[in-house]
């Protein structure tokens, strides 16, 4: 049976977006990650995938290894502060600049090529971003749910990624109460 997804954009959602960050030290995680991965790691039955146009390869401002350098140290700090894993293969990314491309958000050949990969059901997933690109790419790939997340008008990660795991999935109930009983223990 093919599976439910939430599609992450990075720059904005899971990391405070510096313009074209690409160095560890510009790495700030975004509020709420915490929480939000707290609460996946109750859902292990929940794909979690990064999609993430990084045109500044393309443009020549750095490399796939600064990307690849990144995103290693954007993964051990949130393991390392929610114990969650989001898996090193579940990061896609368009480094080409060129609007045409199909991986290119607003095009949503990454979300399908990621369906395609790990049997996921898009029209059961949800697609969080911080831009109309992100929401259009969401749309185009038929994903049930698009989350646009403005930090600034409280419009965060965690309370999107509950509202869809609670009102759009049919997680199970011990799950959410496991999630809950382990919550109160942080109060
Ligand atoms: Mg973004």
């Amino acid at each position: 049976m093919s599976g439910v997804a939430l599609f992450f954009d990075r720059d904005g959602v899971l990391n405070v977006n510096t313009h074209y960050p690409h160095l560890v030290e510009d790495l700030y995680l975004a509020p709420t990650v915490i929480e939000t991965f707290r609460l996946l790691n109750c859902f292990p039955e929940v794909t979690c995938i990064v999609v993430s146009n990084q045109s500044g390869v393309g443009k020549g401002y750095f490399v796939e290894k600064d990307v690849l350098h990144f995103e290693r140290s954007l993964r051990l700090r949130i393991l390392n502060e929610t114990g969650y894993l989001i898996d090193a293969e579940h990061w896609y990314h368009c480094y080409s600049s060129e609007k045409n491309h199909p991986w290119r958000k607003p095009n949503p050949g990454m979300l399908q090529q990621a369906a395609h990969d790990y049997n996921i059901d898009l029209t059961k997933s949800a697609m969080f971003g911080d831009s109309i690109s992100d929401i259009k790419a969401g749309e185009s790939a038929n994903v049930l749910n698009t989350y646009m997340i403005d930090y600034d008008l409280d419009k965060d990660l965690y309370h999107g990624v509950f509202d869809f795991l609670y009102n759009h999935t049919s997680l199970s109930t011990e799950a959410w109460q496991k999630y809950f009983n382990k919550e109160l223990n942080y109060v």
